[in-house]
């Protein structure tokens, strides 16, 4: 071996050279800067056509800017969303706390799966995990739970444990004997059909229930969905209720649904399914929960007071579930990923426990202290609790009571404006979230009306799809006329969740999520949506 050669490299790659790694940093949040004095979207357009054809790397060893000029045109070409005119879905900016506690953990780069491998970050993802479940279950004895890729993965490990209570030993034995089946609401995500699938019980026995105008689960038809279930010799393994839709911000009545598990499985004598809230956008209401309405110390519109105490009272709901799935990298402005699965009772994760034997590198295992035990990952970042703890420290509870008021302070006030127009209606008026579903018609139509009709069932067919093809072609005719400077972009989805009849409801959709995002962007909105038609 050549010594020089290798002395070279580990000094070059395996020291920490902490000037150029400033050097290199400060250029980056330089670029990151720059960012801001430009329109949000594309800065640099695609190349697709040779990302494949030509991946070639480079043949003699360089240094640290070989490393930034790999991937500059590519940070260069990707939007950072720290612009306030990104409405168009759940992804807004990262805060800066998540930043100081993400770098400090790529410094040390904890691996969480054992105790061993992450010593004092273990012990961070127990503080993060026990900070959040307090917020979320609010009076919890033991708690406990784990950070993991995102929100899909959360919503899977409540799956497995759901099969695991009524299919005992299918970890082991595989699924077999009766159907097996898990329940949504028709607003559900999507990543419960992919759990469905790759759990094995399979898409088609995941079973959606419709839901009311508000996006919420039907408890009537729950109930009766239940009943002919069990009547069929199915056994249901969850219940995965969703707080705060993707869309709609429709919320799941959390202790409506116990209630129902708990009375039709005792009448069929029934393993009661477990009970998992899919709260990956909406648990930040949960920063609300003790917020003193009477001493309003926020100075809240007496609006906004109603809508806060309607999303205390929903969010009481989760002290009946027996977990959770929450996105810190969605409403709570963290970094990826900072997904966490909890449960409410520590005992519930027995479903998951590998035997000692399974894991040999790991004979010294203690589940408490060594997530592998019972993890689907086996090496996990340790990013989730250095970003949410560095996060809930710096902004602290008001702040994100704060932050949180104001983007449902601002979706009501976009609300209002909208409701006003003859040509529009808001289709998500009640819910209290941050989120905006509308529709935009041409001047002249009556938006209300057709709404009233497409919900009773009397508009004919064609109507309705001509009627729905305008509010799609007003969206694309706003996109090609905005301003990208000062115009808000907004995003349209096919389905915002509520189904009269089965249809699905085509929307426009405004998240409020930067919290620079203030009310002249609404103004040009609603005017920009007035000339519009
Ligand atoms: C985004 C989302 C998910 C999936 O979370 P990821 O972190 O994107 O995997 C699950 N449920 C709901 C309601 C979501 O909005």
């Amino acid at each position: 071996m050549n010594p020089d050669r290798l002395r070279h490299l580990t000094d070059t790659f395996f020291s920490v050279p902490k000037r150029q790694l400033v050097e290199i940093f400060r250029e980056l949040l330089d670029a990151v800067e720059a960012e801001g004095h430009l329109p949000p979207g594309g800065l640099m357009s695609r190349n697709y056509e040779t990302a494949q054809a030509n991946p070639e790397i480079h043949v003699l060893p360089g240094n640290l800017k070989d490393a930034r000029d790999a991937v500059f045109p590519f940070f260069w070409g990707t939007d950072s969303w720290n612009s306030d005119l990104h409405l168009e879905n759940v992804k807004g900016p990262a805060n800066a706390a998540s930043m100081v506690g993400a770098l400090a953990c790529l410094l040390k780069n904890p691996n969480l799966c054992v105790d061993t491998y992450c010593l004092r970050s273990n012990e961070l993802e127990v503080k993060a995990i026990t900070a959040l479940a307090n917020l979320i279950f609010y009076h919890t004895q033991t708690p406990w739970g784990v950070f993991t890729m995102g929100g899909t993965i959360s919503n899977l490990y409540a799956g497995k444990i759901g099969i695991e209570k009524v299919a005992p030993g299918t970890m082991h034995h595989g699924l077999t004997g009766p159907r097996v089946v898990g329940l949504v609401s028709q607003a559900a995500h999507y990543s419960n059909k992919t759990l469905a699938g790759w759990l094995g019980i399979g898409t088609d026995n995941l079973i959606s229930i419709p839901t009311a105008p508000d996006c919420s689960m039907r408890l009537d038809l729950l109930e009766a969905t239940l009943h002919e279930l069990y009547d069929q010799g199915a056994r249901v393994a969850f219940v995965i209720a969703t707080f705060g839709t993707t869309d709609a911000y429709g919320i799941d009545d959390l202790a409506g649904i116990r209630a129902i598990v708990e009375r039709v499985a005792r009448a069929h004598e029934a393993i009661v399914p477990h009970l998992h809230a899919d709260a990956a956008v909406g648990w930040t209401s949960c920063f609300l929960t003790e917020y003193d309405l009477e001493r309003n110390e926020l100075q809240m519109s007496d609006e906004l007071l109603e809508r806060v105490g309607r999303l205390r009272r929903a969010a009481e709901g989760f002290r009946t579930v027996d977990s959770v799935t929450i996105d810190f990298h969605k409403m709570g402005w963290g970094h990826y990923p900072g997904s966490a699965f909890i449960v409410n009772r520590r005992e519930e994760l027995r479903y998951l426990l590998r035997e000692k034997q399974e894991v040999p590198y790991f004979s010294e295992a203690d589940y408490r202290h060594d997530p592998a035990l019972f993890t689907l990952e086996c090496s996990r970042p340790g990013l989730g609790p250095y970003s949410v703890m560095a996060s809930l420290a710096g902004i602290g509870l008001q702040g994100y009571q704060l932050l949180t008021a104001r983007m449902i302070e601002l979706a009501s006030t976009l609300k209002a404006r909208l409701e006003r127009l003859e040509n529009c209606k808001v289709l998500n008026f009640e819910t209290p979230g941050p989120s905006v579903v509308f529709w935009v018609l041409p001047r002249g139509r009556d938006a209300k009306r057709i709404y009233e009709q497409v919900v009773a069932g009397t508009l004919p067919v064609e109507s309705r799809q001509r009627f729905f093809s305008e509010i799609r072609r007003l969206f694309e005719k706003r996109q090609q006329s905005i301003d990208p400077k000062v115009d808000a972009r907004l995003s349209f989805t096919s389905s915002m969740g509520y189904l009269p009849e089965g249809i699905p409801l085509p929307a426009w959709k405004a998240v409020f999520f930067h919290p620079r995002t203030d009310e002249q962007v609404i103004d040009r909105i609603v005017s920009g949506i007035e000339d519009l038609v």
